[in-house]
């Protein structure tokens, strides 16, 4: 009868023969301390993994106030100090635009780092755009601009951190 071993860390199957883990890394031959660091340091990195979890879903849930946000901006738009002027063009790019934010959201729910980058990087081309055909939306409402795009970039940030813990840990 063969012996099968079963790894402390993950309960994964081993060779007698390994020195390592394949599954997770952990020092099968390793003394009882280096062990004893390995499960603690993988903790940590456990810890840190359900906290970055939360900044990214706190992240893409920021592009649903992005959609409201973009949808609420209408309002702006329609009652407009010079009534003359046509908005039509302008009402439909920002259904549009809470559209694609939302469609983004929703799609964060499996594909987050893309949705974000997404989202990020359509909001910056809006905003530049805008800018370059009218100056004057550079100063509106710029506390709320500066606030999302912070917050998309942190959200990148995590999901970046995020994956590299998880490859540290071998989840992925
Ligand atoms: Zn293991």
């Amino acid at each position: 009868m063969e012996n099968i071993n079963y790894c402390n860390c993950c309960a994964v199957k081993y060779e007698a023969m390994d020195a390592f883990c394949n599954a997770c890394g952990f020092p099968l031959q390793g003394t009882k301390q280096e062990q004893d660091f390995y499960i603690s340091e993988r903790n940590v990195k456990e810890i840190e993994l359900i906290d970055l979890d939360e900044k990214v879903e706190r992240a893409r849930r920021s592009l649903y106030w992005i959609s409201g946000l973009t949808l609420f901006s209408l309002v702006f738009v329609v009652f407009k100090p010079s009534p003359d002027e046509d908005v039509s063009f302008l009402v439909i790019t920002t259904l549009i635009l809470s559209t694609a934010f939302l469609g983004l959201a929703v799609w964060g729910k499996t594909r987050t780092s893309t949705a974000l980058i997404s989202g990020l990087s359509l909001y910056l081309i809006i905003h530049i755009l805008n800018a370059i055909l009218d100056p004057r939306t550079i100063l509106s409402g710029i506390i709320v601009k500066v606030v999302i795009i912070v917050y998309l970039v942190k959200g990148i940030k995590s999901v970046i951190e995020r994956e590299k813990i998880k490859k540290e840990l071998n989840l992925i």
